[in-house]
């Protein structure tokens, strides 16, 4: 590869809002087929807020102040979005002790001397909570309109349900549309459960979806599609995507995600710039070319 050709694609690609870490990555950019896209941060807005809420014991001020407080010190948009909730009708928080984190699942704690937790299906399954039909129609209702639902339980009783919604970016079915123009096939791999990630994937254009995810699932996919010999890239925001990030041929991270995921990446991207994927494929195509 001519090095000055390389250079003069550095720059192009740094206007666009692409910092490529190394020279590699921009000649392998050039030959991807498949992208696998993380949803939550990636191709939505990553700012969800709390649409709805379900309390089968207690009022739904209660189930919030319990849920605000389980969360208190996550760093998941998931969490930020019922601390604002709970802030925005104004509920005094109470004290969490002995918080738990469970990756991809939810969160544990003791909160007025009684054990608290917030999760999803998969979460709340595993600790046998038993759902009421009230509780499963609502979050089937959410779910089937795109939101994710999360469930919270109270000494393992299920005292309700919480609905959160993110919008999808306003480029991201665009970026779809051109990266298919471009030959490369978008796929939607994510945390969150089969329901919401299919309403999303539906509206972005994506046909195939990877749900329930957790971090080590999504690099058993890359690593699963490049045995099927396919070069892969991955993008992603979240310390979630980091293990993905650093095993796909081309590793795409967000420029506002954790540092873990920037570190993991070979390329980083401006978070807003998300058209500047099928840029940044063209560009290095032309590079490419140019080379030979
Ligand atoms: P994504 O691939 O969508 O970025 P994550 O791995 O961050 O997903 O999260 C996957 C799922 O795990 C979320 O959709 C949510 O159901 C659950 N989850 C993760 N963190 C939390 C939390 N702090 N509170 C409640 N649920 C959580
Ligand atoms: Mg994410």
């Amino acid at each position: 590869a001519a090095p000055i050709s390389l250079v003069i694609a550095s720059g192009r690609l740094a206007k666009q809002g692409i910092i490529a870490k190394e020279a590699g990555a921009l000649e392998r950019l050039a030959r991807i087929q498949t992208i696998i896209f993380d949803k939550t941060g990636t191709l939505t807005e990553g700012k969800p807020r709390v649409s709805a809420m379900l309390a089968v014991k207690g009022s739904q001020a209660s189930l919030l102040r319990l849920a605000a407080a389980a969360e208190s010190e996550s760093a998941h948009p998931l969490a930020a979005a019922i601390r604002r909730e709970a802030v925005k009708l104004g509920l005094v928080i109470p004290e969490a002790e002995q918080l738990a984190y469970t990756p991809g699942g939810g969160v544990e704690a003791v909160i007025e001397k009684k054990a608290f937790a917030v999760g999803n299906a998969r979460f709340a399954a595993g600790r046998g909570w038993q759902m009421g039909q009230e509780v499963q129609a609502f979050a089937q209702a959410r779910e089937t309109a795109g939101e994710t639902v999360l469930y919270a339980a109270i000494e393992r009783e299920c005292v309700g349900v919480l609905a959160l919604s993110d919008m999808i970016k306003s480029n991201a079915r665009e970026t779809v549309k051109e990266l298919k123009e471009l030959g490369v096939t978008a796929l939607l791999a994510t945390g969150d459960h089969e329901a919401p990630a299919r309403a999303a994937a539906k509206a972005l254009g994506i046909s195939e979806v990877h749900a329930s995810m957790l971090p080590e699932s999504k690099l058993a996919l890359v690593e699963e599609l490049k045995r099927r010999g396919k070069r892969v890239a991955m993008a992603g925001d979240g310390w979630n995507d980091a293990p993905a990030l650093a095993s796909a041929d081309v590793g795409i991270a967000m420029g506002d995600g954790t540092d873990a995921a920037l570190s993991a990446g070979h390329m980083t991207l401006l978070l807003e710039r998300l058209k500047a994927i099928p840029e940044a494929i063209r560009i290095s195509r032309l590079t490419i070319r140019n080379v030979r």
